[in-house]
């Protein structure tokens, strides 16, 4: 078994908010050691320090909620809920939404797939991250007609296919889907007139938020959509909690997506009867350091002032796309004109160098971690991929993020590249 060198931690602090792991030393091939350049927060952001402080004092409470009379449930009980209180509030869920909680993005499309009406038709563009693209067709969803729009040359035509797609109102149910920030390209989609369009045929409009809500703040209200899914792990929370937000009645008239306690109200020899929301949904005991996780990173993003979180992003975005362009060979993958809003994720390619010893060489001599791949979005990463290259390296921006990051990313791009294969 090979030995992998152990992370060395010096107490340096990070830009506000910090994040956990942002000063960690790693070690290179000429045995150096260098800080860690974490380009890889769309996969998994690393824990915010608020975060990790809540947890410390969440620690010594843990127990099982709403089901124990002892303080510790007590204290759980509270903080679950209040974690719920505070998810809605970060993504605008009014009194009258369901707030549930789940394992991530993944789970909460699943449990959306699961809920739909019978027969409810689905319209979801190619393009989508694989979570948000595949569960109308599996084991268990409700859906009927799944109808996959090909990818759009512009945003104005996302809303003229759909438009196309959902055609005249209707009252039979209906389903667009679509992502709110792409994971591949970090696009953002113009889910406002989606919605708008969603509504005037009668239809509903759920949004991925997964790669959105780490960088812009994302309101339900404002945006006409009725669901909203997102992941804890990529919101600088630790693993396993997510949510699904929004509208109640086919949440309410749905299966609970597991059977099992907490999610029932009573059992006897011949019937179960099934609790209301959100409990319907959360059978099992619940992950509660997980939703206070994520509740404790809503909030400290939201005191940190997401907008001012995206400005301080969308320059270091600038200097690291302005970088790359300047060397040759270098491409990135865009789906849509060159300043069309993104978050901060860039794929791109070099030419004559395969992504995947890009990625590697990026780790192994200059301490930067990438992600190289499709990104679980095969259509979308294929179709923008240039002929010759069957994958890309993407590197992603997150509070951790500093110009010497972005500048050491450019320089040994810039440096494996004239080296080629
Ligand atoms: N949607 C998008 C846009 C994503 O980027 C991801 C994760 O990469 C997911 C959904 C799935 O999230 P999770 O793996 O947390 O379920």
């Amino acid at each position: 078994m090979t030995t992998v060198a152990q992370p060395q931690t010096p107490a340096i602090r990070t830009p506000v908010p910090g994040v956990v792991g942002a000063d960690v030393l790693v070690p290179l091939v000429n045995g150096e050691r260098v800080t860690y350049a974490n380009f890889d927060y769309a996969a998994s952001a690393p824990c915010l320090e608020a975060v990790r402080d809540v947890l410390d004092g969440a620690l010594p409470y843990y127990a099982s909620v709403h089901r124990g009379a002892g303080f510790h449930s007590q204290v759980s009980t509270d903080a679950y809920e209040r974690a719920r209180a505070t998810v809605a509030g970060f993504v605008g869920a009014g009194a009258e939404d369901a707030v549930v909680f789940v394992r991530g993005t993944t789970d909460a499309l699943n449990l959306l797939a699961r809920s739909v009406p019978a027969g409810c038709e689905v319209v979801v563009f190619a393009g989508e991250h694989h979570a948000a693209l595949l569960p109308w067709r599996h084991h268990g969803s409700g859906a009927g007609r799944v109808v996959r729009l090909p990818l759009p040359e512009s945003p104005a035509a996302a809303v003229a296919a759909a438009r196309e797609a959902l055609g005249a109102r209707s009252e039979g149910p209906r389903l667009l889907v679509v992502t709110a920030a792409s994971n591949v390209t970090g696009e953002l989609w113009p889910v406002e007139e989606l919605a708008a369009v969603a509504h005037a045929a009668g239809a509903r409009i759920a949004v991925d938020a997964a790669q959105f809500v780490p960088h812009l703040p994302f309101d339900l209200a404002a945006t006409g959509a009725d669901y909203v899914a997102f992941s804890g792990h990529k919101l600088y929370a630790p693993f396993g909690a997510g949510v699904l937000a929004g509208r109640v009645d086919w949440l309410r008239a749905a299966a609970p997506y597991l059977a099992g306690g907490g999610a029932t109200a009573n059992v006897t020899e011949d019937d179960v009867r099934w609790n209301d929301l959100p409990a319907r949904h959360e059978a099992g005991s619940p992950n509660v350091l997980g939703a206070v996780a994520l509740a404790a990173a809503c909030a400290a993003l939201t005191e940190a002032g997401q907008d001012a979180l995206h400005e301080r992003e969308q320059r270091l975005l600038g200097r690291l796309r302005a970088g790359l362009a300047g060397i040759p060979g270098v491409r990135d993958l865009s789906l849509w004109d060159a300043d069309h809003p993104r978050v901060g994720i860039v794929s791109f390619v070099v030419d004559g160098l395969p992504a995947d010893l890009l990625a590697a060489a990026l780790s192994a001599e200059y301490g930067i971690g990438v992600r190289d791949g499709l990104f679980c979005a095969h259509l979308l990463t294929r179709r923008l991929l240039p002929s010759g290259h069957t994958q890309a390296v993407r590197a992603s921006l997150g509070l951790g993020t500093t110009v010497e990051h972005v500048d050491r990313l450019v320089d040994a791009v810039a440096e494996l590249a004239g080296r080629g294969p």
